[in-house]
């Protein structure tokens, strides 16, 4: 069998295998914590049960690097791809999503930014005429904190793991969890940078009306893969405005958290990729020799 063919059916199908036990994680919960930790909190447990199948896909990349072409190992191609093909078709949905998702039109929401490259935002002259300067301003902070940190990238790539993580609830409960934080999360940046959050209430509150009159736009989906809504979860509206109208908590300590915690998470990752990588070419022959054996003896 060619080497880069069977590559590829052992990355679906240790890659799927390694997935599907941790997408059964419950979602921890660590109420009281600053949202902009919260935020980065909820999007590391999105990604976790993603962690083993890359560390799977590194170690098969070193195996790969020091294979022979073609690999002269005996395997059964028929139980190989009927084994791979649940999750090969689990990939092939998440990636269809994810196609759609950057090529259907942009959804008609009142404000929202939009964009995976180059974020921007688009803002309705019917949600314009509906507030005054001071709103204008509140929800155009709000939706540059997402383009700062280029939500609607990060909303999609959210997505696709939690596609990856199919059919399991658990992880679109994850997904749901990050992206309600991450609304609470970009309001404080937007209170953080001079935006009242009197106004940013009420510009959330008019927005919802608009997004459910029938004369205004469309109403907007909660889940809209490149878009980053100033309105979020409508169902969590009530909470969102009281949280709006409280004061803005002190989150001084948050910044340095989230600067060293992102570097340390992306040293580690790195560092468990490069040993994956260097055991599996020290031992992958030999390991992936026994897998191809085993699909005879079954
Ligand atoms: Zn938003």
């Amino acid at each position: 069998m060619g080497r880069e063919t069977l590559l590829t059916v052992l990355l679906l199908l240790l890659g799927g295998l390694a997935v599907q036990p941790f997408a059964l994680m419950p979602r921890r919960q660590c109420p009281g914590e600053a949202p902009q930790i919260a935020e980065r909190r909820a999007w590391l447990q999105l990604w976790l049960p993603i962690v083993p199948a890359l560390l799977v896909a590194a170690w098969l990349c070193g195996w790969a690097l020091q294979e022979s072409d073609p690999v002269h190992d005996r395997a059964d191609p028929g139980m190989l791809v009927a084994a791979c093909l649940p999750f090969a078709l689990i990939a092939l949905r998440a990636a269809l999503r994810a196609a759609w998702a950057i090529l259907r039109q942009p959804a008609e929401l009142p404000i929202c930014s939009t964009g995976l490259w180059r974020p921007h935002i688009l803002f309705s002259p019917f949600l314009a005429r509906a507030l005054d300067e001071g709103q204008i301003r509140a929800a155009w902070e709000h939706e540059q904190a997402h383009v700062r940190h280029r939500d609607p990238l990060r909303i999609w790539l959210a997505q696709m793991a939690t596609d990856l993580q199919w059919p399991w609830p658990w992880a679109r409960e994850r997904l749901d969890t990050w992206l309600e934080i991450l609304e609470c999360a970009r309001d404080d940046e937007a209170r953080s940078r001079g935006a009242s959050g009197i106004d940013l209430a009420a510009a959330v509150v008019t927005t919802a009306r608009l997004a459910s009159s029938p004369l205004g736009p469309q109403a907007p989906r909660w889940l809209s893969p490149v878009d980053a809504p100033l309105l979020g979860d409508a169902r969590s509206l009530q909470t969102r405005v009281a949280r709006l109208l409280a004061p803005l908590p002190d989150s001084d300590g948050a910044h340095g958290w989230l600067r060293h915690g992102d570097t340390a998470v992306a040293a580690l990752l790195a560092a468990m990729a490069g040993i994956a990588a260097a055991s599996g070419a020290a031992y992958g022959e030999w390991i992936v020799h026994l897998l191809l054996e085993w699909t005879w003896a079954i």
